[in-house]
């Protein structure tokens, strides 16, 4: 047997794969296009012939695919499901938080172990002190399962016994990369159509790098307290700096949708009463649908 069975070798299954090679496990794995196992064969991965010869092959296996939708046809394949018992299952493709309680309620009826996690790391950092993989699942497992884990993510971080814990900080932070993305290129859009550096751009904003990470823990504060009084920066002065981010994307004849989402948001804030608060109190109108 391998120590380990990676399924799914896209950009990122590939990239788990090649730590584990890397760190010297014995790997076997598939995926449904076989091309891309050629190159992880290479470097010594063993190849197997479907998902069942995977599931059979190692006493752990770490799935990394496009969604649950994939990872649930992968485990629904002739002879899988009959290999899977007492085995540990280490789900690393994004999903919900239901996905992953139905999952592993799925799996205990199998007889294997399951953990769940979501990798918050570009394929390029999995291996390095700066990769994140939040896991969730039992502790005493966790714990069994850690030192192959931490092969793959120095930032390999334990979030609890609730199975949909990973995926719910998974969704929580991707919330807050939607916004950074867009946020950022808008910036950029706006950059351009003045003729400025983005390069530059980029730079200055990384230059603000520890700022934004003390506004991420004062605003985790504020709204965990429910704190909202005496603000720095009130949700009035900041939805009227966003609103001017529209006129200004109409002036460059440039789009303006995230603006107006923006300044909507925050416009709506202030409507409920709530413009002489901190900026956070936008949180309490994004509470309800
Ligand atoms: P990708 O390069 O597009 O690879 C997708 C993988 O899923 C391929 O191996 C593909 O197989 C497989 N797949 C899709 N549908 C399938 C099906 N019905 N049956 C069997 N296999 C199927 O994507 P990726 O970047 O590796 O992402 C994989 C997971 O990692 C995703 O959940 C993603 O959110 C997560 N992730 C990725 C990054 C990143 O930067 N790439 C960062 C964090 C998290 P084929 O090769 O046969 O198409």
């Amino acid at each position: 047997m391998s120590d380990v069975s990676v399924i799914g070798l896209g950009e990122m299954g590939s990239a788990l794969a090649r730590a584990f090679l890397a760190a010297g496990k014995s790997v076997t794995v598939w995926n449904r296009s076989p091309a891309k196992a050629e190159a992880l064969a290479q470097k010594g991965a063993l190849r197997a012939g479907d998902p069942a010869a995977a599931a059979a092959a190692s006493p752990a296996l770490v799935i990394c695919v496009s969604d649950y939708a994939a990872t649930n046809s992968i485990l629904a394949a002739a002879g899988v499901a009959e290999k899977l018992k007492g085995r540990l299952v280490v789900q690393l493709t994004s999903g919900l938080p239901k996905e992953a309680r139905a999952l592993a309620a799925w799996t205990k009826t199998q007889g294997a172990d399951y953990l769940d996690g979501a990798i918050g790391s570009w394929p390029r950092q999995i291996g390095t002190p700066d990769a994140a993989i939040l896991v969730a699942g039992d502790d005493g497992l966790f714990a069994s399962a850690e030192p192959l884990l931490k092969l793959l993510a120095g930032g390999l971080t334990f979030v609890g016994s609730d199975i949909s814990h990973a995926k719910i900080l998974f969704n929580a932070g991707l919330s807050y990369f939607a916004g950074h993305w867009i946020g950022f290129a808008q910036g950029a859009a706006i950059c351009e159509a003045e003729g400025l550096d983005i390069a530059a751009f980029g730079d200055m904003m990384a230059g603000m790098a520890p700022g934004l990470a003390e506004d991420m823990r004062h605003m985790g504060n504020v709204i965990a307290q429910g704190r909202y009084d005496n603000p720095e920066s009130s949700v009035k002065t900041v939805g009227a700096d966003i609103a001017r981010l529209v006129e200004l994307s109409a002036d460059l004849k440039i789009g303006g949708t995230f603006p107006a989402v923006a300044a909507g948001l925050f416009q709506r804030a202030v409507d409920a009463g709530y413009g002489g608060e901190e900026h956070g109190a936008v949180v309490k109108v994004l509470r309800s649908a």
